[in-house]
């Protein structure tokens, strides 16, 4: 069984270190906003190329005190309007609407699957005040296009960068593009932790202020509550793994990039149509997304055989029952066709080679054998 993400053997490639590194958390006595969270905030700025960086709780946390750290500051108003791609992980979403600010959704370029740069311009009014750029599977999102309108429009630049820790821009790191980014390490992240953990990266110090006491109950110093914030913290223990596993993560990008490298070369069938293929310092290949109009069937064909995929997403935000009513009238029809057809292959750096072999094998079949996918045996 080749399994989709083997979070296993990705801690195990790695154990002496976290082990060394979890023991010396457990023998400080101290286990939160301490010496390890000071050490991975300064090592991660610098890899990211920020001044600021602020371990919070989560990647969602993140991206939440960004917006709510424009609000605290005057910067925006509840009401104003964020524009995001449609076909985005909920979390970018909720993010948004969890300030009370209005999600404005734009759709994908069906060649990349990010946010299509041609289609932001008609979105904008009066309350637009910020975008919200996700670097969707890993994958550069950021384009100079984006760049002047959010000039042009005085629009504040927000990254989501909870999928493309490590992936670059001409040079830059995805992160430090805009004005502030959230940052994920879930487990199954390309910079995972050992549980949650997030962070904002930024170059304004009076945003970084905000965000860090927002973060820590509202808190500029003990005992003194300046915002109503919530407990929001990075441990000890996570980032103490986040900084091993950071000094580490060009690497382990450049084996997820070979990954991807041998399945554009390989992957061949006329049923399967792959995102346009990009330089690989854009892409760290969070995920390897394909897209075919049998999903369903190459799926249980791929799993019949042994390879576990995964949907990235079947239900776009906007046909949630959490948010039914939120975008009446708004047609989405690029995000509801690539629901349908996205299938995300195996792609890690534990992935060996004969792993691969096996996907492409499998994906590559001949059309005359897909066209009866449902007949096909385990060979
Ligand atoms: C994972 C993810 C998040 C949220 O991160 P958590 O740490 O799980 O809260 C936000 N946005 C995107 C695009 C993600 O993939």
């Amino acid at each position: 069984m080749i399994s989709f993400l083997s979070l296993k053997d990705i801690t195990a490639k790695y154990a002496d270190e976290i082990h060394e590194a979890v023991s010396r958390v457990v023998d400080s006595g101290w286990y939160l906003q301490g010496k390890e969270n000071e050490a991975f905030e300064q090592h991660y700025a610098e890899y990211i190329g920020t001044k600021h960086c602020i371990g919070c709780a989560n990647g969602l946390d993140a991206l939440i005190w960004i917006y709510r750290a424009y609000i605290e500051l005057g910067v925006m108003q509840p009401g104003d309007e964020v524009i995001v791609s449609a076909n985005t992980y909920i979390a970018s979403i909720l993010a948004i609407t969890e300030n009370g600010l209005k999600a404005v959704l734009v759709e994908p370029n069906p060649d990349t699957l990010e946010l299509d740069d041609s289609k932001i311009e008609a979105a904008i009014t009066p309350r637009t005040k910020s975008i919200l750029l996700v670097h969707l599977y890993g994958r550069c999102a950021y384009t100079e296009k984006i760049g002047e309108i959010c000039e042009r429009y005085h629009l504040h630049l927000v990254e989501d960068n909870a999928q493309a820790h490590g992936c670059t821009y001409q040079g830059r790191k995805t992160g430090s593009l805009g004005e502030a980014a959230g940052h994920s390490f879930y487990p199954g992240k390309n910079l995972g932790a050992l549980g949650d953990g997030g962070a904002v990266t930024t170059d304004n110090t009076t945003l970084a202020d905000c965000i860090r006491a927002l973060a820590n109950y509202g808190s500029t110093k003990k005992y003194v509550f300046k915002y109503c914030g919530r407990n929001s913290r990075l441990d000890e223990m996570q980032a103490a793994v986040l900084d091993v596993k950071l000094r580490h993560l060009d690497e382990d990008n450049r084996l997820r990039q070979q990954v991807a490298a041998f399945y554009y070369d390989n992957i061949n069938n006329p049923l399967i149509t792959l995102p346009k293929r990009l330089p690989d310092e854009n892409n760290v290949y969070h995920l390897f997304p394909i897209l075919c109009e049998r999903r369903d069937e190459l799926q249980q064909y791929l799993k019949e055989n042994g390879v576990q995929t995964l949907i990235h997403y079947p239900i776009p935000p906007h046909l949630q029952e959490c948010y039914a009513g939120m975008w009446q009238g708004v047609q989405l029809p690029i995000t509801e066709r690539l629901a349908k057809q996205e299938l995300s292959l195996p792609i890690s750096q534990v992935m060996t080679k004969e792993e691969c072999e096996i996907v492409v094998r499998l994906v590559s079949r001949p059309s005359k054998s897909l066209n009866n996918l449902k007949l096909c045996k385990k060979s």
